[in-house]
This record gives C-alpha cells, structure tokens and sequence, in this order.
C-alpha cells in the first residue's frame, strides 16, 4: 500500500507560511528572471490564469485582481521541502522523495487505518510547517497519485482520499470523468497519441489491452494499466539514484557581450555544479560549456556553440573545473553576440574514491586541493552561496536572474529571521 503526500500549491504555500495576509488573495510565484507563472494559488487558478503563462501576458489581470508576484526563492522552497520530507520520515520507514514536494511513503509495515494515519500525517505537517498536503492512498503508486488529484480537487475528502475506501460506483464514475492526461507517466504528447486511438479516459485505459498497449505504446504505459487495475508494477526507490550529469544553467537577466562577464557566470556556475559533484561523492570525467543568444530576437545575429571536453584525470576540484570551463568559454566565445545564456554541464561522473593519489596530477598537492574545496563547502554552506569564490566568479553579477519581487529568506538567513510580536 502506498500513500502519495503533496503539498499544496507548494511554492506560492511557503510564501503565506510567513505572510499570511496573503491568506485567501492571488498569488503567483514566477519562473526564474521572472518570466512565467510556476506556481499558483486557488484564487489565481479560478481566474483562469493556466500554468507557464508569461507574467508579462497577465499583467493586466493581475492588475485588475490585484495578483501578488513573487519571484522563485528557492532557498527557502528547498529548506521547507527538507523539513516536510523529515516530518513524513516519521510516519514509515519507507519513504521515496519524488520531487521538491512529492513524497511516496509505503505502508505495507503500518497496521492501523490508513485515512486516520493520512489525516494524522496532514494536521502533523500543517501544525509544524504551516503547509497544507494532500494525500492519496492506494494499492499501487499510479493509483496513489489519482487519488491524491482526487483529494485535492474535491473538498469532502478533507485532504485525503483512499481508494480501498471508495464504494464500486465512485470508483468506477472517477475512472469515466478523470482523463488521461491526469494519470501519473502520461504526458501531452502521449495523450493526443492516446486520444486518436480512441482512449480518453482513465476508464478508457483500463480496459485496453496490456498486451497491445505494450506492442503500440510502450512497457511503460502497459505497466500504468497493470496499475490502474490495482496490481503493482511499480516499486518505492528508496535511495533517490546519483545524478549521472550535473547541469547549471541560467537566462541571464540582461543581455551580456563581453568575454569577461561571460567567464563570470561560466566561473559561478561551475561552482555551483561542483558543490553538487562533491555532496554525491563523484568526480566528474568530462566538462561541456555552452553559450547562446537569444533566438526570440530574431534581428539579433544569432550564435550558439557547446563544447565538451574530455579531463586528463577525473577531478571534483573547483579550481580545475573551472580552469577547464574557461578554456573552452575562450574557444567558442565570439565578440559582437548578444549572449542570452550559458551553462556547464559535467558529465561521466563516478565515485571520487582512489582519484586523489594520482601521481601527475597537474594541480598542486591534491590532499590539500580536498581540503581546500571541503572547507569552502562548509563555509559556503554556512555562510550562503558564493561566500566564498574564485575571484574568477566576480563581484559584479550584472547579468544575474532578475528577481524584482523576492522575498525575504526567512528560513535560511539569520539576516532574514522572521520577527513576531511587537
Ligand atoms: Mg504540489
């Protein structure tokens, strides 16, 4: 038996955690450089404001509505997710992060009522976190995740739905009205594929063959069917698999020209990435830089070039990357291009063990170089971000992430350490 925990409206929820005169108003969160609604609230999804709509085209709206923006703060996104996924940790040992604010928990080992444990386990998080959850319950994790649409669509399950629950009639009425495109693993393109066969609804799914949904679609949509019947297919993943390629990329938030300030966010960026690398214990292989205009300008001349080059010896080090990375920035960069973007990627990535004695390794004493990036973690880490940087990384930073509406981070900064009272 599996239960799937969601939060709310998850990003747009963490901002009325510490303003909660936004309680009961619209409120949209925007993508970064404030570009497009990523999470939204009831009131703003009842005016019919779709998901990815670009802020600029709802000003308007929001305007007349008085929709409040905020820009994407993801610290405090991340440090409220950890503090969900600890609470649910307690209620079963099997637990599966899906996402920021996605959580599989499996409760075959828990022996009482699994409606009252769901209820128990959404007062829990709305009491310690200030964060409203919904949860569904179900014999399998495609079926989990219908009944979690479930509970959140229709207020009389008060927030969780359990399938086993659910008389013949509701179930099978659920299965005629709820389409395709809601069902867990189906996306835009599979449904329209699934719609010219004739198969609308999560009804329509079931009754397909397996056999044939294998032979024209794939095992994967024949497993969904096998699940939508009740017969698990698809098993909880305790340990969320290493990264096999770590990316960080961003729109920068004003066009960029100059080498120099391309090498600055090509400097940051592989810092942010090598963090990663370092926190997995991987040592990455092989580096790839890429940098680009904006192809939405069309009277701009356009270039975009991605090189990736292969490391002399695998290496988790900072200051090697980023010696790399700006090897290859100076290869592909070309003067008189409006850049829009760049980004590292690194990639075949294995375990750090055992790289560090290399005896011609061309950076200095490696045991020291460890040290060096552990200790510039561990301020970073305490510090924030980029406390810390290669003077390669900069001070200036004109071309960062607009981020006109954020707000503060109340969780993650002493600075920003909410106040009560007064
Ligand atoms: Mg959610």
């Amino acid at each position: 038996m599996f239960a799937l925990v969601d939060v709310n409206n998850f990003y747009v929820s963490c901002q009325r955690v510490f303003e909660p005169r936004l309680e009961g108003k619209p409120v949209v969160v925007l993508s970064n450089n404030d570009g497009c609604a990523v999470s939204r609230s009831n009131e703003v999804k009842a005016l019919g404001i779709a998901m990815a709509k670009p802020w600029h085209q709802m000003r308007e709206v929001a305007e007349q509505h008085g929709i409040i923006a905020y820009s994407s703060n993801y610290a405090l996104y991340a440090d409220m997710s950890n503090r969900v996924m600890s609470i649910l940790r307690r209620f079963s040992p099997d637990q599966e992060i899906y996402s920021i604010d996605e959580c599989f928990l499996g409760l075959d080992a828990i022996g009482r009522d699994h409606t009252e444990l769901g209820m128990e386990i959404r007062q829990t998080v709305q009491k310690w976190t200030g964060l409203p959850v919904c949860i569904g319950i179900a014999p399998t994790k495609t079926l989990a995740k219908l009944c979690n649409h479930l509970a959140k669509k229709h207020s009389r399950f008060a927030g969780v739905c359990e399938w086993a629950k659910l008389d013949q009639a509701t179930q099978q009425r659920v299965m005629q009205e709820v389409t395709i495109g809601e069902i867990w693993g189906v996306g835009r393109r599979l449904s329209v594929k699934l719609n010219e066969d004739g198969i609308f609804t999560v009804a329509d799914l079931m009754k397909a063959d397996p056999e044939t949904i294998r032979m024209r679609y794939s095992v994967v949509l024949q497993r969904t069917v096998m699940e939508l019947r009740g017969q698990p297919c698809i098993d909880l993943e305790d340990v969320a698999p290493d990264k096999q390629q770590i990316l960080c990329s961003r729109s920068f938030g004003q066009l960029v020209y100059s080498e120099h300030e391309l090498a600055e966010a090509v400097s940051t960026y592989v810092a942010r990435a090598a963090e990663k690398l370092r926190r997995q214990q991987s040592a990455a292989g092989a580096l790839a830089v890429f940098i680009r205009t904006n192809p939405n300008r069309e009277k701009d001349p356009q270039y975009s070039k991605h090189v990736l080059v292969p490391l002399s010896q695998p290496s988790d080090d900072t200051l090697q990357l980023t010696k790399a990375a700006l090897w290859v920035l100076k290869r592909i960069y070309k003067p008189g291009y409006a850049y829009a973007k760049a980004g590292v990627m690194l990639l075949e990535l294995q375990p750090n063990t055992g790289i560090q004695g290399h005896l011609f390794l061309e950076s200095a004493d490696p045991i020291k170089r460890a040290n060096l990036n552990e200790t510039m973690d561990k301020i970073n880490r305490q510090w924030g971000r980029g406390t810390l940087r290669l003077a390669s990384a900069g001070f200036n930073h004109g071309w960062k992430m607009r981020q006109n509406n954020l707000s503060p981070c109340w969780t993650t900064k002493w600075a920003d350490l909410p106040v009560a009272g007064g």
